[in-house]
């Protein structure tokens, strides 16, 4: 299990994306066709996962970046439990959510405000066991187990790789300390690309490296 990571300063973009979630709970109360964002969102990560793996996740995500902005300020930022990191725990969470969307889809017989409310109940439960859980483990611990997440791993997980230089690095492992998914990206020197599937291109590696060995 990985010790306590070190925290990067998230970029300040982030910091606007991460108020979205708040406005589409607070204001789909009144306007429950906001709800349907949810499913522009889910649609652009499956997208970019084509080409970009889980890129969605690190830049894109509006609850990505509430988590790694504002609940990593309230965080106590403690190792993450390898359960998150088991497929069949990540897989059961796809199962369950993604059965439960169908089903509330289902429900709705077609009316898209009543589809929007459910999406707004879902995305208000996911974010309360998000943050529920953020606020004690490191505060990205929900995309560990994230079924999109999970759903972009599959489809492109690894492309368009953090390339790494192996001449410039020195194993000091700071791209490791500050990395939200417990990669080891100097472990990847000798293939010269951070291959792992769930490397979210947060760059939280590259800007923390002494030697500018790594790059997007
Ligand atoms: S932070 Fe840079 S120099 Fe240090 S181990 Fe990682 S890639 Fe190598
Ligand atoms: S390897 Fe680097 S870019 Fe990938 S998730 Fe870890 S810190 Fe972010």
């Amino acid at each position: 299990m990985a010790q306590t990571r070190l925290a990067v300063k998230p970029q300040t973009y982030k910091y606007i994306l991460g108020v979205l979630p708040f406005i589409i709970i607070i204001a789909g109360q009144m306007y429950p066709l906001l709800g349907l964002i949810i499913f522009g969102c889910m649609v652009l990560a499956i997208g970019v996962s084509f080409f970009r793996g889980r890129y969605f996740c690190g830049n894109l995500c509006p609850r990505g970046a509430l988590y790694e902005t504002y609940l990593k300020r309230l965080s106590r930022n403690k190792a993450v439990p390898e359960i998150f990191d088991r497929t069949w725990f990540r897989v059961l969470w796809v199962f369950f959510l993604m059965g439960m969307m169908t089903f509330r889809i289902y429900q709705s017989g077609g009316d898209l405000s009543v589809l929007g409310s459910a999406m707004i109940q879902m995305i208000m439960m996911t974010v309360f066991i998000a943050v529920l859980l953020g606020l004690y483990y490191d505060s990205r611990v929900w995309c560990r187990f994230c079924p999109m997440g999970t759903m972009t791993n599959w489809i492109g997980g690894g492309r368009d790789p953090i390339a790494i230089d192996a001449h410039s690095c020195i194993d000091c492992t700071k791209c490791s300390s500050v990395c939200p998914m417990d990669i080891q990206a100097y472990e990847y020197k000798h293939i010269g690309e951070v291959e792992h599937r769930d490397c979210i291109k947060c760059e939280a590696c590259v800007v923390s490296c002494p030697k500018k060995s790594l790059s997007a």
